[in-house]
């Protein structure tokens, strides 16, 4: 599944939901995943982050904002619940960004930000991406 030349692999598919509590009845109770047991608070984006885990190594990240200003509350006004982002894991965060700035993309950061887990993030506006938002995401070492 991964790219031999990066080793990026598919993470996650992040979703914007008015509610975790509400969302995760779906995906636990009805399509039977499980999830990590706490829900993660992301002061620096403004959303609470619920890892709903999809074998054999994928998660589906619910994001729920927790103000009006949140980047979470903004696509959900626009947009309605649905897919928000693919994330795609790298090793090297530094290197991904700056292979794909050499390709003529541009991040949406200069820096990388610090996302859910621990992961240091950046992001590809839908517009360079086919109308997907992409993130790359690197773990904690
Ligand atoms: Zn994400």
């Amino acid at each position: 599944m991964a790219n031999s030349e990066t080793s990026m692999r598919l993470d996650h598919i992040g979703l914007a939901v008015k509610s975790i509590d509400q969302a995760r009845k779906f995906y636990e109770g009805g399509l039977g995943f499980g999830s990590e047991p706490h829900i993660e608070e992301v002061a620096g984006e403004k959303v609470r982050v619920l890892k709903v885990i999809v074998p054999p190594g994928v998660h589906i990240e619910l994001l729920e904002p927790t103000a009006p200003d949140s980047p979470i509350a903004r696509f959900l006004e626009k947009h309605g619940e649905g897919q928000h982002h693919l994330s795609f894991a790298v090793d090297d965060l530094a290197a991904a960004t700056q292979r794909m700035k050499e390709k003529g993309y541009t991040p949406l950061w200069d820096q990388p930000h610090v996302g859910a887990g621990g992961c240091l993030v950046n992001f590809f506006h839908p517009r360079q991406a086919h109308g997907v938002l992409t993130e790359l995401s690197q773990a904690p070492k």
